[in-house]
């Protein structure tokens, strides 16, 4: 049986950013957008954080198509782009302190992209304690918090090609 759809392979090719995204357009088809876990909002190529009042609108009037934004499905799904490995004898004797420091610093990271994400607080005994987030900026932005609160020793390891940090910080 022949398919009866409308596309053109002309639809598809149109479709590819061969800019790269050096001629956007201010607005992406299908905007904007909202999250239906968090409530953050795509709107002009960018996520930006749910804002109180009525729910965003098309052009048209339209309600906004409800998705789920790059943070929520990475956090549902561990898809960590940023790792920070803490070690030393002062994390585990400041462990409380650092976790408040380390989530109130997320919690401002979200003002600039609600897509940046903690994912996880994972530790082991003996290694180090491992926070995974959804984006390599966030990672690389509490490193730099821990170390401008508590010194220490950073390092940061990135993967451009794989799109990953890892960030390492220490302290005896
Ligand atoms: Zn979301």
């Amino acid at each position: 049986m022949r398919s009866q759809k409308p596309y053109t392979n002309a639809t598809f090719t149109h479709r590819v950013d061969h800019e790269a995204g050096r001629h956007r357009p201010p607005r992406a088809p299908g905007e904007p957008r909202v999250c239906g876990t968090c409530g953050a909002v795509y709107r002009g190529r960018r996520w930006a954080p749910a804002a109180p009042g009525p729910l965003p609108v098309t052009e048209t009037g339209a309600p906004a198509e409800v998705t789920t934004c790059p943070g929520c499905r990475r956090v549902a799904t561990h898809a960590a782009s940023g790792f920070l490995y803490l070690t030393g004898a002062f994390v585990t004797a400041h462990r409380d302190e650092i976790e408040r420091l380390v989530t109130g610093e997320a919690r401002r990271a979200l003002d600039d992209n609600p897509t940046a994400r903690i994912i996880a607080w994972e530790a082991t005994p003996e290694g180090p304690l491992v926070v995974t987030t959804t984006t390599e900026h966030l990672a690389e932005r509490l490193g730099h918090a821990l170390e401008k609160a508590y010194d220490g020793d950073v390092r940061f390891d990135f993967s451009h090609e794989n799109k990953l940090a890892r960030v390492y910080w220490h302290r005896d």
